[in-house]
């Protein structure tokens, strides 16, 4: 469900980030483990690739937040690529995003997103 708010224009991530949604193809997400050892859906991009080929080591740890995350042996920082992702720089981070995310086609107000979902949600009836 959340994967719809973020093509929203109240949605306070960089519009290159919102774009990542609306343009990516139902081929474009794929299964990642992340850093922390957890699977996550994500659309795949340079970055994802770079770092499944082992050229991508974290910087530094600037949050230390994870207790699981060693940053010697971490493929990335997670929280880095994170932010970097929602700031729009997308080079060096990606997008979480849900397995119905491909269907998201345009960027729209949230009170446009829960009129369609009200409407969706009348059909199911
Ligand atoms: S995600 Fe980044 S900041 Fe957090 S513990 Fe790992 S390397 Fe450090």
């Amino acid at each position: 469900m959340a994967t719809r708010f973020v093509a929203t224009n109240e949605c306070d991530a960089d519009i290159a980030f919102k774009n990542a949604y609306v343009q990516c193809k139902k081929e474009d997400i794929g299964i990642i483990t992340s850093p922390v050892g957890l699977p996550g859906r994500a659309i795949m991009n340079g970055f994802l690739n770079e770092a499944k080929n082992g050229e991508r080591h974290p910087k530094s740890c600037p949050f230390h937040c994870i207790t699981t995350c060693k940053k010697e042996i971490s493929p990335y920082c997670i929280s880095a690529a994170l932010i970097n992702a929602c700031k729009g720089k997308l080079e060096n981070g990606f997008a979480f995003i849900g397995a119905n995310g491909y269907k998201v086609n345009k960027i729209v107000s949230v009170k446009e997103l829960f009129e369609t979902l009200s409407m969706e949600y009348r059909q199911c009836e």
